[in-house]
Formats: C-alpha cells, structure tokens, sequence
C-alpha cells in the first residue's frame, strides 16, 4: 500500500528545531522556532496562567465534552481583544468565533469555509510569509498566488509594488495579512498605509484574512488590533485568526480562535453554523484545558492585569534584546550596520542572511536561523548576545 510513497521534506521551522535539540554544543543558540523564551532561555510560564491552573486544579471538574465552537467565554475575549470593549461590532452581534487548535487551525477553518462553503479559489500570500499560510491554502483547495511585501535591496517594506500586485488581484481573491509583527520580515504597514491597503481590498472586492498571532508583542494589546479596529470601522465582511500561544505562553496547548465579522448578526450565525459543521467533521470539538486557562484569567481582573504585566515584560524584554544585538554588532565591527534590528516589531528579525552564511551559523556556531535569515529576537538573552553577535559578524567577514 505504502511502498510507493516518498518521504516529505522536514518542515523548514520546526525541522530546525530538531537538529538544535540534538545537537551536543553546549554554546549552541535556538534563533529558529517563534517562541518567546525568558533571560534564562526558557520558555515561561506565566504567573496568570499558573494560577489558573492551580484554580481549574482545585475545581476538579470532570473532563466533559465542550461545545463545538468551543468555550463562550474565550469567544468573547477574542473579540474584545479585536474590537475593544463596547465596540459597534460586539454590540451588533455581526461577529462570531469558534474556538481553534491555535492560530494555525483558526486559518484552516477560515480557509475551508472560504473554500467549500463560500467557493472562493484564489488567495493570495505576501512574500516573504509564515510558510504555513500558503502550505494550508493549497491543501484547502486555493490556487495561491502572492503579493511582494519586503524590499531586499534596502530591508523596508515594497509599498508601491505590494500596492500594484494586490490591484491586480482577481475580485474575490482571499488575502492573508499579517496584523501585526509581520513574520518573517518584523516590518509593518503604518497606519497611512492600512488605510491604502484596506482601500484596495474595498476597491478590488478582495477577501481580507487578518492574522494576528502576536498581539500584544509590538506595541500593546490596544494598539496591535489597530488594522482589525480600522477593517471593523469600514463596515466590509472579514475573518481574523487569533492565537494564545505566544500572549500566554501556551503553545503546545492549542489555543486559538476563528472570528469571522459578518453584515449583520443573522448573517452570523448562519456561518457559524457552517464553520462548526466543519469542525464537527475535522476534530469534532476543540480541546477545553488551555482555553478554561485564559478564560479563567480573562474573567478575573486581578489575574487579567497580571496577565497584561507579563505580556508587558516579554516584550519589553525583546525590545531590549534588540538594542543588545545592535550594540553588540557595533561593538563586533560588523560590517553591515544592524539598526535595522531595532526598528522591527515583534518576536522576530529578518537579517537578511543567505542560507549560506545561515548554514555556517550552524555548522561552525552551533546557532540556528532559518534558511530565509529569520532569527527570533526571544531566543537571545544577556549570556549569549555577544557570542551571537561575534558569530554574526564573522560569516559576513569571509
Ligand atoms: N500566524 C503566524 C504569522 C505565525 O507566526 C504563527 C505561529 N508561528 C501562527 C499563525 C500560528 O500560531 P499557532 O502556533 O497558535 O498555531
């Protein structure tokens, strides 16, 4: 039965993983996968969420099915998290969200109700993107095509020819969008540019699909939801993925959410029956453990504002870990200058290695990239910038 089929490659993220987990260096560094790990390389758990746990511990409750669309409580909090408290969109009842296996199964059902209930076809991914929105359009059924988003020659965002390809798109092509903390490049839009963007797909009749995995981690929770507040303000239908992996540290939980922003309420609830017609046939119902832990610390305003104060701390953490690889670049005699690290948003920076000089990082440093030049800023911390940076510097020497 099997004897025929060929071996598919190793993810290009997580492979990485993999060989950094096996690799005996102990001066090795992960700079691969998008995790947020603290001062001592770990990833944490946070003190909200511990309590959480403690809490849903001490309950007891039996392991009962959830429902299909998952737990009401963390729908909710996904969509003040998106629209703000009070919001016209909330108040309407013209949004609903099913609970998702993160971020990545909020982007499958998104993909799927586009596809088999709504009979869209195309969809169109920036380039360079997160590798999974195109690898999980395809197998929805999408013919992909893309967008240019990152200049090379001078690391800034190809505006004017992202302007035009997206002009050229088909009426009705779905669009991926990375809300905030664009990965891989940690270059987004200004506001003025959302609006030219948000212009486009009003114009062309494009189908926006804002992902957002990483609120919380440029800004702040408020102002990291400013393009899904300014889509919701122009009335237009939309859909947004959410994650919880990076905001709570709950990756391997699965925590996520599908919201899907409609004309009006009854509009509504007939997609969301058809998005839980889907999970009913994909996994049935999502898991209850990690999204009990956020909507414990959602409902609870002590542990919220703990909570926002973690999230704080990561990323104040990152932002310095940045301005730590810039000083230590500097101090290296690098000879490409790295303020480009600082001006980045979010978890990761696009360094514009070749996957030559990412192959001798790894062979020679023990210090592990992504073949595109992605690094995660998270995975630097004070003991080993400096040993990254040396690093760094010598593959751009010879
Ligand atoms: N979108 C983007 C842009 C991401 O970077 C990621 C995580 N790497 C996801 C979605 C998916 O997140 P999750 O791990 O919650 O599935």
């Amino acid at each position: 039965l099997f004897a025929e089929v060929a071996g598919a490659p190793e993810d290009p993220i997580l492979g990485v993983g993999q060989q950094y987990k096996a690799d005996p260096r102990a001066e090795k560094v992960n700079l691969s996968v998008g995790v947020y790990q603290t001062e001592e390389g770990k990833i944490p758990v946070l003190r909200a969420v511990r309590e959480a746990e403690t809490r849903l511990y001490n309950a007891a409750a039996p392991h009962g099915y959830g429902q299909i669309s998952g737990n009401p409580a963390l729908g909710a909090f996904v969509q003040e998290l998106l629209f703000g408290k009070d919001s016209e969109v909330v108040r309407s009842r013209r949004a609903c969200t099913v609970q998702s296996l993160g971020g990545t199964g909020a982007i499958k059902l998104a993909a799927d109700l586009l596809h088999f209930v709504v009979g869209k076809t195309k969809a169109a991914t920036s380039v360079p993107t997160w590798g999974n929105h195109n690898a999980i359009f395809k197998q929805a059924g999408f013919d992909v095509s893309h967008y240019q988003y990152y200049n090379k020659a001078d690391g800034t965002i190809a505006f004017e020819q992202l302007l035009a390809d997206l002009r050229a798109k088909e009426a009705g092509t779905v669009v991926i969008l990375h809300a905030c903390c664009h990965n891989p490049t940690g270059l987004d839009f200004t506001a003025d540019q959302w609006k030219e963007v948000l212009q486009i797909v009003i114009d062309r009749g494009l189908v926006p699909l804002l992902d957002i995995a990483y609120q919380g981690f440029d800004r702040g929770l408020e102002e990291d939801a400013f393009s899904i507040r300014l889509f919701a303000e122009s009335g237009i239908s939309f859909l947004v993925s959410s994650s919880f992996s990076k905001s709570f540290s709950l990756y391997g939980e699965r925590v996520g959410g599908l919201t899907v922003v409609c004309q009006n309420a009854d509009e509504a609830a007939r997609v969301l029956s058809q998005v839980k017609q889907m999970a009913r046939a994909n996994y049935s119902n999502p898991p209850n453990y990690g999204a009990s832990l956020v909507a414990t610390v959602a409902g609870d305003p002590v542990l919220r504002a703990q909570w926002e104060e973690e999230l704080g701390e990561m990323r104040a953490r990152i932002r310095s870990m940045r301005v730590a690889l810039k000083n230590a670049m500097d101090a290296e005699g690098s000879p490409r200058d790295f303020s480009f690290v600082t001006a980045q948003d979010g978890m990761f920076s696009f360094t514009g290695f070749t996957p030559e000089q990412v192959e001798r990082l790894k062979k020679e440093y023990g210090i592990y990239a992504v073949a595109n030049g992605r690094i995660c800023i998270a995975g630097l911390n004070n003991h080993n910038v400096q040993y990254v940076a040396k690093a760094f510097t010598a593959v751009q020497k010879n």
